[in-house]
């Protein structure tokens, strides 16, 4: 694919090759501003790639070193996700500069970049994330708005959509083993999600993170039946 070079010397080596792919928008108010950002050595962040809102796709560090963007993070067990990962960053204002729809040329460029990274990388679908996913008390990045699932139509990352949705909502204050469970299949899937049996504020944290990648018409911290039936699928795609 076309890529328009434009180096950052934000980036470190790397000690094993990357088996994640991670998904952020850049949340300035514009891209020219936040290319710049990403390349300024003060600024101590970067990303392997940047794609604007018209489909240009920027590179900024080579694949086989280690860019900046994930920062304190967690995904299985895992805490050095810069290590494990190659970042995309995502033209758009963000929540804080005014968020909106993602053009569909961005996303057919998301798509084609994230299927070309994928004939040099073993990166399994479940590991086709959000900065959220990985860092849910700190990032709302890409966000509601990101086309998840066209991606997974692509052939990246899961989806899924249960026709059965049963059981009810699950939130903030209760306990017992049904909250036990939600918290272990979000352990399982991946999230920094300790299983106590209590549903916690940071429970609360995850449950919104999860829903904002998989189930993001209902972004509230309340694990209903829909919310906890897209986990148990999901579980079931995830090798
Ligand atoms: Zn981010």
């Amino acid at each position: 694919m076309d890529l328009i070079p434009a180096p950052s010397p934000n980036f470190n080596p790397r000690t094993s090759p990357p088996d994640m792919i991670l998904l952020h928008y850049t949340g300035m108010p514009t891209g020219e501003a936040a290319l710049a950002r990403l390349r300024d050595p003060g600024a101590k962040v970067s990303a392997h790639y940047l794609v604007e809102e018209d489909g240009r796709v920027f590179s900024l560090v080579a694949e086989e070193r280690r860019a900046w963007h994930a920062g304190v993070s967690f995904w299985k067990g895992s805490t050095d996700i810069n290590g494990h990962s190659i970042g995309v960053e995502v033209v758009n204002p963000g929540h804080e500069f005014g968020y909106r729809p993602f053009p569909g040329a961005q996303i057919d460029a998301v798509i084609e970049l994230v299927a070309d990274i994928r004939t040099r990388w073993q990166v399994p679908d479940e590991r086709i994330l959000g900065h959220s996913d990985v860092a849910p008390d700190r990032k709302e990045d890409p966000g509601e708005l990101f086309p998840w699932r066209r991606l997974a139509e692509a052939g990246h990352g899961l989806w899924a959509e249960p026709a059965a949705a049963p059981g009810g909502a699950l939130g903030e204050g209760q306990e017992g083993p049904g909250v036990f469970a939600l918290q272990a299949g979000l352990t399982r899937l991946g999230y920094d999600c300790a299983p106590s049996g209590v549903f916690e504020p940071r429970t609360t944290t995850i449950v919104r993170a999860f829903q904002r990648h998989w189930r993001p018409s209902k972004v509230d911290g309340v694990a209903d039946g829909e919310t906890r039936a897209r986990l148990i699928a999901l579980l079931r795609l995830a090798t």
